[in-house]
């Protein structure tokens, strides 16, 4: 099957991978909590996993685990957990792998929510460094012989700083840390994330993947790039069997049946029927991208546009190395000096003014008083966010209505 492309794969992916009754081409929403076992001794096998099954929704459904599977196969992993929202994903991998005294080696450029639980974890006792990881020296120089991990995003929200992920996935190898790369802002088919040797991935999917801005998600997914046998923080109750799945049992029992921020079977139906057309609507929203990115370049009431598509960004031939089939759909900007944003943004028609990212529809959102404004001037600095950045989603509209749209707002101006 893994001959087949992309699109090919995820549209049949349901109904191959998980079998739903009936010849249905969809795996339904179960709503049931609860599951009955006829014979005691069912349950008993499933609780200790000696067999496969369902025994509370907190845990699992058969509506999870189908998107699981397919979630698996996008990345083509060795396995994946699905969480309610992309928030929740990075809590629990975050909170059910590391300990009091390990150390993370964290991107300073970091989508703020983020930024904001790595001080929470930072607080109870896990020492967090934030680097800038478009340098590998920086993070060779943050090592420490309790580091476990690199966290990094790819394309960093909203200022769009390219980390070298290959590079740092060899560098993690050799040390045998985690490499674990937030993937939203370039699910596949954009960016391989096996292939450049992250270990763990974690995603929203209620971005590009489920796409319609109708529905909350996030994943863990295991690339089986690491070892989990030499990694020490792994409850004796976790390392039975196959030593590939330790790590996101792990995560799976500690961040779901504990911490209980659990997928609804609603969600994950609705998550799997938008991921059918994913690659179709991340080549439309990349290519308005980088078409939006040119023309906001050239236009002289812009100043700054930060998109890795462009040939004076800093990180663009990394990203032209990395990123397979596009540079992403997430653009930033600053307006000339004498532009009031809050102005231009009102002057917009056909943008929706909105916090969100990977939708159908553009989006548009001034970036320090908003979704960054807890993070304070300094370090808004670090990050590389102006004062007046805008960040732009690009969606799947006709380009030359988007073009439209931002030229009679600037002119009005
Ligand atoms: C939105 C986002 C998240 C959080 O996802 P939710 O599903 O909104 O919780 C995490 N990382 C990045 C890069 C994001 O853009």
């Amino acid at each position: 099957m893994s001959k087949q492309g992309f699109t090919t794969r995820q549209i049949h992916a349901d109904r191959r991978l998980n079998k739903p009754a009936n010849g249905a081409v969809h795996t339904p929403a179960t709503t049931s909590v609860l599951f009955e076992y006829t014979d005691a001794q069912d349950i008993i096998d499933v609780f200790q996993g000696k067999q496969a099954g369902h025994v509370y929704g907190r845990s699992s459904t058969e509506s999870m685990q189908a998107l699981a599977n397919q979630i698996n196969d996008l990345e083509q992993g060795v396995g994946a957990v699905c969480f309610a929202t992309g928030m929740a994903a990075i809590s629990a991998a975050v909170l059910s792998l590391f300990k009091h005294g390990d150390h993370i080696i964290v991107s300073q450029y970091l989508f703020g929510n983020t930024r904001s639980l790595m001080n929470t974890v930072s607080d109870l006792g896990i020492q967090i460094s934030f680097v800038d990881v478009t340098s590998l020296q920086a993070i060779t120089e943050a090592y420490q012989p309790n580091t476990r991990a690199v966290f990094t995003e790819t394309i960093a929200n909203p200022a769009t700083q390219v980390a070298d992920i290959q590079a740092i996935g060899r560098y993690c190898k050799e040390r045998e840390i985690l490499l674990i790369v937030d993937n939203t802002m370039t699910p596949p088919p954009l960016f391989n994330a096996k292939a450049s040797g992250v270990s763990l991935v974690v995603c929203s999917l209620t971005k590009y993947v489920a796409g319609h801005g109708h529905v909350l998600g996030g994943a863990v997914i295991d690339t089986g790039e690491f070892d989990w046998s030499g990694f020490n923080n792994i409850s004796p109750a976790y390392q039975v069997a196959d030593c590939t799945q330790w790590g996101l049992t792990q995560i799976k029992k500690k961040g779901l049946r504990d911490m209980g921020a659990s997928l609804s079977s609603e969600a994950a139906h609705k998550i799997a029927v938008g991921m059918e057309t994913l690659a179709l609507r991340m080549q439309r929203a990349c290519s308005n991208a980088k078409e939006l990115a040119l023309f906001l370049h050239n236009h002289d009431k812009i100043s700054q546009v930060y998109y890795p598509g462009l040939a004076d960004h800093p990180q663009h031939f990394i990203a032209r190395e990395q990123m397979l089939t596009g540079y992403g759909a997430m653009l930033s900007i600053d307006l000339a000096e004498h532009i009031d944003p809050i102005a231009f943004l009102n002057k917009l028609e056909l943008v929706i003014c909105a916090t969100h990212l990977g939708d159908t529809r553009t989006l548009a959102l001034p970036v320090a008083p908003t979704i960054f404004y807890e993070s304070g001037p300094q370090e808004r600095a670090q990050m590389g966010i102006s004062e007046n950045m805008l960040r732009i989603s690009v969606g799947i509209e006709d380009i030359e209505d988007l073009i439209t749209d931002f030229t009679q707002a600037l002119a009005s101006l």
